[in-house]
């Protein structure tokens, strides 16, 4: 093989990964608050609302910009604003570290920052986009994923008159499977409404909605003539004492969410739940969630990747971890009518990744 044609073979080795292309300022970290506005107002046991504000970081070095997106979650105190405000004291340190040592970078956010769990997430995501396209890999392959494995995401249906759930399970008809919002006293008026436009399987989740165990325990073997295939977070977060009562009584999984935020939660849910419902939102970034799926797996439980109402930054990262887990819910990009970038696909429910380097995004509107 003569020089050129090694060269051809080996473009990493042409063109090492740490030289900066010419011209190429001095890195630079960008944050902002973008407003999303919702397709149909969003309505869940704890809010309803027709926009939503997410956080986003830009990192440009070396002539490549990585993006990042987080949705803050009002239940922690959190918010777009507090997360520019946050990560602007931390500007100097984080624009002259060396992304390339993105795990101890974000190690030392960790350490130094509280909470502020969207902030970290947008800034995780940013330097892995930054890093894959350094590398020219998309992010799966960089995690060693296969993309055929990707799962079917379901299709949130949030609460609604029966009517308008009606014209919303019509309008998802290239959804196979739908995710359905239970937990206030309408629910059988909802899963009515549903069940008479489809018979699709249906996955429901209750915000934490039920008062009691028995009322827990009474409304799933309900749902589950319903053709339920899960129950997400029947009890409140804190709540693991009857969750055992409630799974000897009845037969689908019971899958935690509000329960389960961090990687250290799970140990602790294993006893109490089938599953987790991991989001990158409010574990911090896609490396925290790549522990998170890897604790759930080895402790037996199922795993399923969920989102927050955010762009399609936000969703394909998590996408692009989804061939690890049983269940998908990352869907928050198909509620807004304002996405800013194009990402992940969504073929007959299946994710279909991108296979641009890094996240793979294409930019709508700067
Ligand atoms: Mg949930």
């Amino acid at each position: 093989m003569n020089r050129r044609d090694l060269l051809k073979a080996a473009p990493v080795m042409a063109l090492p990964a740490c030289t900066a292309p010419p011209g190429s300022g001095p890195p630079r970290l960008e944050f902002k608050s973008r407003q999303l506005r919702l397709k149909h107002t969003w309505t869940t046991v704890m809010s309803s609302s027709t926009t939503r504000d997410t956080f986003h970081v830009e990192y440009t070095r070396d002539g490549v910009t990585g993006r990042g997106e987080g949705a803050p979650i009002v239940r922690y105190g959190e918010s777009a604003a507090q997360a520019i405000e946050r990560l602007e004291r931390e500007r100097a340190w984080l624009e002259a570290a060396d992304p390339w040592r993105f795990a101890k970078l974000m190690g030392e956010v960790f350490e130094k920052i509280e909470a502020n769990f969207a902030a970290k997430a947008a800034l995780d995501i940013a330097l892995l986009d930054w890093v894959g396209q350094r590398l020219g890999v998309p992010l799966y392959r960089y995690f060693g994923l296969d993309p055929a494995d990707a799962p079917v995401t379901t299709f949130s249906i949030g609460i609604d008159t029966a009517e308008v759930i009606r014209k919303k399970v019509e309008e998802a008809a290239e959804y196979p499977v739908l995710k359905i919002k239970v937990g206030l006293d309408n629910d059988e008026e909802i899963i009515g409404a549903v069940r008479s436009v489809t018979d699709k399987p249906l996955r429901v989740d209750a915000n934490e909605g039920f008062k009691t165990k028995e009322e827990a325990v009474e409304k799933i073997l309900w749902l589950e003539k319903q053709g339920i295939e899960f129950m997400e977070q029947p009890m409140p977060a804190a709540n693991l004492e009857d969750m055992n009562w409630i799974r000897q009584r009845v037969n689908v999984p019971i899958i935690a969410d509000e329960s389960c935020l961090h990687p250290e939660d799970i140990p602790r849910l294993a006893p109490h739940f089938d599953g987790v419902n991991i989001k990158i939102d409010k574990c911090g970034g896609l490396l925290e969630g790549w522990r998170m799926i890897q604790m759930a797996r080895a402790l037996g439980l199922k795993t399923m990747l969920g989102c927050m109402i955010s762009s399609s930054c936000a969703i394909t990262a998590a996408a692009h971890l989804s061939p690890l887990v049983d269940y998908a819910d990352l869907d928050g990009h198909l509620l807004i009518s304002n996405d800013p970038f194009e990402g992940v696909k969504v073929v007959n429910g299946k994710l279909v990744l991108p296979i641009a380097p890094g996240l793979g995004l294409r930019v709508r509107e700067a």
